[in-house]
């Protein structure tokens, strides 16, 4: 049997059709759609500080609320690129309406990113965060803190080591001193008005001078041909390369390690270590506090150890809001004399573990020594055996952050013989008991604070709190790998990343 084809009915398709009216942009843009939330919040932020950073005359500038939505919305949809946001400012009809029609550059948008958020970004998300709690969304009041590492955008193989530039400082100075005493030898008669050179201490001009004076006295002389090269040598390159030395300590500051091509990135171990290798790169750790998974605090620190951030991390949040938390909850990371003294003498609630919270819970893993017997009174300590330990002195340290910390030092009598020993003092004399009275203190406090009910809450709510927002950074967002150099760049483009995450939390 054969059947009939249906007729085909085409919908109608002009190309080339006129409108009567010009199609509107504001009814192409769905009701919900994300762009209109970031405009609104953006409307919403006092934009002052931003305005103040436009000097006046000269040429027309774009709207800095323009430019600011557009690179927010550009960080929603993990396009980074301003070359890809100046394409969307032509192409996407969501750009078209955020920028009313302007199309600025890469250029344009570059700068503004790069050169008028600085100093200024903080606020606006410090603005942002204040309308969440406005919103209750968000309270500053608890919040949990965690720190990554993001690789820096340098050469991963072009760096330069603190301990390096000081071994070869030394070398100079030892190669210098050589050169020296040899010339004294060689050329004594020439050198006997000379002045003695203490080479302790050298410079670019020191060398310079020493050489100089070195070159006349063998001037002339009959010496080993590999002597009068290296004095040449020396002459050439060591005041340059001195003076190189002392531009990239100044550089290093207290760190041990630099990238050539961002001076600001520190060489850390990254969680992202495809080669399984463990290899060191340029990055920064950033630290973010976190509640209800949005992120209300946010910086950059050059050390890889999150141990020494807190402190500073905290003092920008008051910055950032006029008050600090009242109650921070964090891994053991932080678990410090320093940082659970700064809690302590702000008044804010710790539930943060140290480093052998967990091991000491169970009993199996106690070691001999732990938990001895004190006297207060007498301040000495009772060894396993029964034996007084007394004082003996006490040990200063102080951290990296100019922290004071004091050991007490407690010795036994004589541990000759003792059956214990092999289990107690690993030491060829008395055992020596070092305890840090402060931090056993705080440590006993932090510990009391984990177990009770509320600490309880708080440990298991903090790694579902502020963990998923690296991952949603770091894998939703794809921003493993910063795109500017520098440290307050770098701190930008995370600014822009947190206002994004909390933007895109809510629509
Ligand atoms: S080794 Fe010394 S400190 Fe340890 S239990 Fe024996 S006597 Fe005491």
């Amino acid at each position: 049997m054969k059947y009939r084809k249906s007729k085909v009915v085409f919908k109608n398709y002009n190309h080339n059709q006129n409108l009567l009216l010009p199609p509107s942009l504001e009814e192409l843009i769905e009701r919900n759609h994300p762009v209109r939330i970031v405009s609104q919040v953006v409307d919403s932020i006092n934009a002052e500080p931003l305005l103040d950073k436009y000097k006046g005359g000269g040429t027309s500038s774009y709207h800095p609320r323009m430019l600011l939505k557009v690179l927010i919305y550009s960080y929603m949809n993990n396009n980074y690129s301003s070359r890809k946001m100046e394409a969307a400012l032509k192409e996407n009809i969501h750009f078209m309406w955020l920028s009313g029609m302007s199309r600025p550059d890469h250029n344009t948008l570059n700068r503004f990113r790069s050169e008028r958020l600085k100093d200024v970004l903080k606020e606006i998300f410090a603005q942002v965060v204040m309308l969440l709690v406005g919103s209750g969304h968000v309270s500053l009041k608890e919040v949990y803190t965690d720190g990554t590492k993001i690789e820096a955008n340098a050469n991963r193989y072009t760096f330069v080591w603190g301990n390096a530039i000081k071994t070869n400082k030394k070398k100079m100075a030892v190669q210098l001193e050589e050169l020296w005493t040899y010339t004294q030898i060689v050329a004594t008669e020439e050198l006997k008005d000379s002045a003695p050179i203490e080479f302790t201490e050298i410079d670019s001009q020191k060398i310079k001078d020493t050489i100089a004076i070195i070159d006349k006295a063998l001037e002339g002389k009959k010496i080993d041909k590999k002597i009068r090269q290296k004095v040449g040598y020396a002459s050439r390159h060591w005041p340059a390369n001195l003076d190189k030395y002392d531009s990239q300590e100044e550089l290093l500051g207290k760190r041990n390690s630099m990238s050539k091509t961002d001076a600001d990135a520190t060489f850390m171990r990254m969680k992202e270590d495809h080669m399984k290798n463990g290899q060191l790169k340029p990055g920064y750790n950033v630290q973010i506090s976190t509640h209800n998974q949005f992120i209300v605090n946010y910086s950059h620190h050059q050390n890889p150890t999150d141990t020494t951030t807190l402190p500073s991390h905290l003092e920008q949040f008051e910055k950032l809001y006029g008050q600090l938390p009242q109650k921070v909850t964090a891994d053991a990371g932080y678990g410090s004399e320093e940082n659970y003294t700064f809690l302590e003498q702000h008044s804010i609630e710790a539930f943060i573990k140290y480093n052998a919270f967990d091991k000491n819970q169970r009993k199996s893993n106690q070691k001999l020594t732990d938990n001895l017997h004190y006297n207060k009174e007498q301040d000495c300590y009772y060894c396993p055996m029964g034996q007084r330990m007394a004082r003996i002195g006490t040990r200063k340290r102080i951290t990296e952050n100019g922290f004071n910390q004091q050991y007490a030092r407690y010795q036994a009598i004589n541990c000759k013989g003792c059956p214990l020993r092999s289990l107690c003092n690993n030491s060829k004399g008395n055992k020596i008991l070092e305890i840090n009275h402060n931090l056993e203190r705080l440590k006993a406090k932090a510990t009391q604070k984990l177990k009770s009910e509320e600490g309880l809450y708080h440990r298991r709510k903090r790694p579902a709190d502020v963990e998923p927002v690296f991952g949603n950074i770091k894998n939703n967002k794809g921003y493993k790998r910063f795109l500017m150099r520098g440290l307050l760049k770098t701190e930008i483009e995370t600014g822009l990343l947190a206002i994004v995450h909390n933007i895109a939390k809510v629509a």
